[in-house]
């Protein structure tokens, strides 16, 4: 996506006018084939948007989404439907995104007849061994949603969208409403899959600790901008900006009596209504001066793959790391 932006609302009604929701601004992230690239923020920080703007589930205000050189917002809805089964969705709520009335079978099969991948027996063939490839009994297709645990339902979500053929699937938050038990064998099932069929992963998530391990790259959003964007190694080894140590800070720490590090960001975010001027982290961040108050800081390549958006991202890791460098 290139300069992506999204604006809700800002129309005037006859008795109210509805507020302008900055949700994303002028957003610039290029995902690359086979890699598992992360968005991370917390809630309302446009994280979802962004994912359906790169899916174009929803139309940007601005700006464009390149899909292997194609730009996808101005393609017409029938070249967008045939471009659809390769980019595929899995949502944060099992409970809601599968319909109850529809068989696990129908559900799966769906897919598979918007895009004439399959016809007659041979669906049913499809969607029996799709189940197998989700870790469920192909005797499942008979029943309906609420015969299962969160966890089978997410699988059955997965199924759904691997019956597409897709090359990209977006996760948005895929395991959050699941519990932690349950969570590493979904993660687990999509990175088994990533292998199997060469797949790009974009997995949406609200906490650093979920995406560690599966995450080629991360990218860091605060009231809807990249605030940082990296390698995933040296993201959690060194975080450049204040918010990602945020972040870093609220991973519960699973070893008992281990040092609890400073938590700095202070407050709450403020409304993306009214975006504050500056940096819009300055209201919560530690190390604010008054340059960050005015001047807005641009997503800057710092080498390594690595971008950051803060005007004191040098003096922080001075102060912090006063003698090793960057990539040293
Ligand atoms: Fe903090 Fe200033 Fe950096 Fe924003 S630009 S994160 S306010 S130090
Ligand atoms: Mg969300």
């Amino acid at each position: 996506g290139r300069n992506l932006a999204k604006r809700f609302g800002g129309k005037k009604g006859l008795f109210h006018s509805s507020p302008t929701v900055y949700a994303v601004n002028d957003v610039s992230i290029a995902v690359w084939p086979g890699e598992t690239f992360a968005i991370v923020g917390e809630s309302g920080c446009g994280k979802s948007t962004l994912a359906r703007l790169l899916l174009r589930l929803i139309e940007p205000s601005d700006g464009d989404v390149l899909y292997q050189g194609k730009d996808i917002t101005k393609l017409s809805a029938s070249d967008m439907r045939s471009l659809r089964s390769e980019m595929q969705i899995i949502f944060q709520d099992p409970f809601a995104s599968l319909n109850p009335r529809m068989t696990v079978g129908s559900i799966i099969a769906e897919p598979i007849r918007l895009h004439g991948l399959a016809k007659g027996k041979a669906v049913d063939d499809r969607v029996a061994e799709l189940l197998r490839i989700v870790g469920l009994r192909p005797e499942y297709a008979d029943r309906y949603p609420h015969e299962f645990s969160g966890g089978q339902r997410q699988r059955i979500g997965v199924a759904r969208a691997l019956a597409g053929q897709p090359k990209l699937i977006i996760g948005d938050e895929p395991v959050s409403a699941l519990d932690v038990s349950i969570q590493a064998q979904v993660i687990n099932l999509l990175e088994d899959l990533k292998e199997q069929f060469g797949l790009t992963l974009i997995i949406v998530a609200h906490d650093l600790a979920v995406i560690r391990h599966m995450s080629d790259r991360v990218a860091v959003m605060y009231l809807g901008e990249v605030v940082e964007l990296s390698p995933v190694d040296p993201l959690y080894e060194k975080p450049l900006h204040p918010y990602t140590q945020t972040l870093l800070d609220a991973i519960p720490v699973p070893v008992p009596g281990h040092r609890e590090k400073r938590s700095l960001a202070r407050g709450d975010v403020p409304s993306p209504t009214n975006p504050p001027p500056g940096c819009r982290f300055h209201t919560r961040c530690p190390f604010a001066l008054q340059k960050c108050r005015e001047v807005h800081p641009p997503l800057e390549d710092v080498g390594g793959g690595r971008f950051v958006a803060c005007h004191l991202w040098r003096e922080i890791q001075e102060q912090d790391h006063p003698s090793a460098p960057l990539d040293g």
